[in-house]
C-alpha cells in the first residue's frame, strides 16, 4: 500500500529521530491544548506555548523511512554472539544548552550514562549507543527496511496504468530494486498513488525499492549529504529518459546544489573484536592514539555495554582513505596486530565494518531568515545571522529541508540540534493545503 504523508522523513539516525520527535510533541500538544475543559485555545497561542515561536502548522502524519533494518544509523551498536559493540559514535558531548536539558532527561530515564569525565562528560547509551535512537523511534512512526531510491515531483493526477505508473516500476528496476513486476502490491500503490493524488497541484514523489510509491507534501532528508543528493539524481538517472507523464525531477537551485556537493565526510574502518579476557585497555576503557593508523580504540566491556570481553577500533581517517578497496578481513587483521599490546589478549573473532561518511569535514553553515509569510528559512549563511542548523529550500514550491551533522557539528549533538532545528523551520511554514478527500494522509 502507498501512503501519503505530510511530512515525509529519510533516515533515522538522530537528526531524523529528533525531527520526528519534535513534529509529534507539537501535534499532541496541539491535541491536549484543544481538549482542555478550559475552554477552546486560541490557534494563535499554541506555537507559543509550545515554544515553537513562529509555528504556523502542525503536520497530522509525520513517516519516518529508514534502509536500514533498525535506527540510529551512524549510532550503531552490534552484537557478535554475547559480545555487544559499538561501532559508530562512541560517546555524546554536551556543549549546548537545548541538548543538556535532552541529556538530562535521557539520563534521568536510564536511556543514557556518564561514561567518563568529570568536567565534560561523555555520555554513552545505557545498552549502546542504539538504546537512545530506539526510545526515540517508539514515539514516532518508522518503516525500517525502506530503501529510498528515487525522489521527484509528481505534478499531475494520473490514471491507473499510465506512463508515470510505469515510470516508478522502471524505476525501482533500475535501481537495483526487486522485480516492481512481481514486487507484491507495486502496480496497486501505483495506481493508488493515481487515484490519492487527484486534487493536489503536485506532491513529492518517492520510490522505495520495495516498488512502494510514497508521496508527501513536505520532505525532510538526513542522510549523509551525497546520498541525500543521490536520490534526488537517481530519477534522471535510470536510464529511462526524464520523467513519465506528470512526474519530474526534482532539480534544487544551482547555487544550492553547489553547496551541497562541496559537504565531504571523513572515512573510517571499524574493527570489532572479541576476546578472550578483558583488555589491558585502563578503566574507563578507551585509548586514543597519537599517530599511526589507529586513532581509537574502546573497550566495551569497561564501558559497561558488553557483557564479555570486546573492543573496538577506528581506524585514522587517513589510513582508511588509503586503504579503502582493500579486503576488509586484511586490514582487520593488520589493524589488530598493530594493537595487539593493547588488547593484551588472543582474539576470538572479529568484523569490520567500513563508514563512507563517518563524520563531515567541511559542514555547511546556514542562518535563519524571516521570510514575508512569516515562515522561517534555513538559507546558506550570510556574515551575520542565528545558525539554522538546516537548509530549507523550495523545489516547484514544495518544501524540502536538508538536515543532519553536515549541518550543525560533526557528532551527535549536531544531528540533534539539526534535527530540532529542521522540525522548526517545517513549523514555520504556512498552513499546507487540506489533503483531498479519501486520499489517507
Ligand atoms: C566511526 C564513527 C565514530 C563517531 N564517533 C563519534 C563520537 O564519538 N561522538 C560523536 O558525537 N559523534 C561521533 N560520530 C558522528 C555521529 O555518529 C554522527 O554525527 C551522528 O550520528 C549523525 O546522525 P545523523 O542523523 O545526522 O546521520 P545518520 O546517523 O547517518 O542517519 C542517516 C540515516 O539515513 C539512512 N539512509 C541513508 N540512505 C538512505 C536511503 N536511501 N533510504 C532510507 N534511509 C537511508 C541511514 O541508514 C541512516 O540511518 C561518529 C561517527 C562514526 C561513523
Amino acid at each position: 500500500m502507498s501512503r501519503t504523508v505530510d511530512v515525509l522523513i529519510i533516515g533515522a539516525g538522530l537528526a531524523g529521530l529528533t525531527a520526528a520527535d519534535q513534529l509529534r510533541q507539537a501535534g499532541h500538544e496541539r491535541a491536549a491544548w484543544q481538549s482542555e475543559a478550559a475552554g477552546p485555545v486560541r490557534q494563535a497561542d499554541i506555537p507559543r506555548q509550545a515554544g515553537l515561536d513562529g509555528a504556523a502548522w502542525q503536520p497530522d502524519s509525520v513517516l519516518v523511512l529508514e534502509k536500514s533494518r533498525g535506527v540510529g544509523g551512524r549510532m550503531a551498536t552490534r552484537r557478535i554472539g554475547e559480545a555487544v559493540f559499538d561501532h559508530g559514535a562512541q560517546f555524546m558531548t554536551v556543549r549546548d544548552p537545548g541538548f543538556a536539558r535532552a541529556m538530562a532527561g535521557w539520563t534521568k530515564s536510564g536511556v543514557v550514562a556518564p561514561w567518563f569525565g568529570d568536567k565534560n562528560t561523555r555520555y554513552r547509551g545505557q545498552t549502546g549507543m542504539t538504546a537512545l535512537a530506539k526510545q526515540l523511534s517508539q514515539q514516532v512512526d518508522v518503516q525500517l527496511s525502506a530503501r529510498v531510491v528515487s525522489i521527484a515531483i509528481q505534478t499531475e493526477a494520473r490514471a491507473p496504468g499510465a506512463a508515470g505508473t510505469a515510470r516508478a516500476a522502471e524505476s525501482a528496476q533500475a535501481s537495483g530494486a526487486a522485480d516492481p513486476a512481481r514486487a507484491p502490491g507495486t502496480q496497486a500503490a501505483a495506481a493508488q498513488v493515481s487515484a490519492t493524488h487527484s486534487g493536489h497541484s503536485q506532491v513529492w514523489q518517492v520510490l522505495l525499492e520495495s516498488g512502494e510509491v510514497i508521496l508527501a507534501r513536505s520532505l525532510v532528508l538526513t542522510a549523509p549529504v551525497p546520498q541525500s543528493l543521490a536520490m534526488l539524481d537517481a530519477w534522471d538517472s535510470s536510464g529511462k529518459g526524464a520523467g513519465g507523464k506528470g512526474v519530474v525531477a526534482a532539480v534544487l537551485d544551482p547555487a544550492v546544489r553547489a553547496r551541497l556537493e562541496a559537504v565531504t565526510y571523513d572515512p573510517c574502518i571499524a574493527v570489532m573484536a572479541r576476546l578472550e579476557n578483558r583488555s589491558a585497555i585502563p578503566s574507563p576503557g578507551w585509548l586514543r592514539p597519537r599517530s599511526g593508523p589507529i586513532s581509537w580504540i574502546a573497550d566495551n566491556q569497561a564501558k559497561g555495554i558488553s557483557p564479555v570481553p570486546s573492543v573496538t577500533l577506528h581506524a585514522a581517517p587517513d589510513f582508511s582513505r588509503a586503504h579503502w578497496d582493500e579486503d576488509p578481513r586484511e586490514l582487520g587483521e593488520q589493524l589488530l596486530a598493530r594493537a595487539a599490546s593493547d588488547l593484551g589478549s588472543r582474539v576470538l573473532e572479529f568484523q569490520v565494518h567500513a563508514w563512507r561518511y563517518s563524520r563531515p569535514t567541511t559542514p555547511l553553515q546556514t542562518t535563519i531568515r524571516s521570510a514575508t509569510d512569516g515562515s522561517l528559512r534555513g538559507d546558506l549563511a550570510v556574515s551575520s545571522g542565528q545558525p539554522a542548523n538546516a537548509l530549507a529550500a523550495t523545489v516547484a514550491g514544495l518544501p524540502v529541508v536538508f538536515a543532519g551533522d553536515a549541518f550543525a557539528a560533526p557528532r551527535v549533538e549536531g544531528a540533534y540540534l539539526s534535527g530540532r532545528a529542521a522540525a522548526r523551520l517545517l513549523l514555520s511554514l504556512p498552513p499546507q493545503p487540506e489533503p483531498h478527500p479519501g486520499s489517507g494522509a
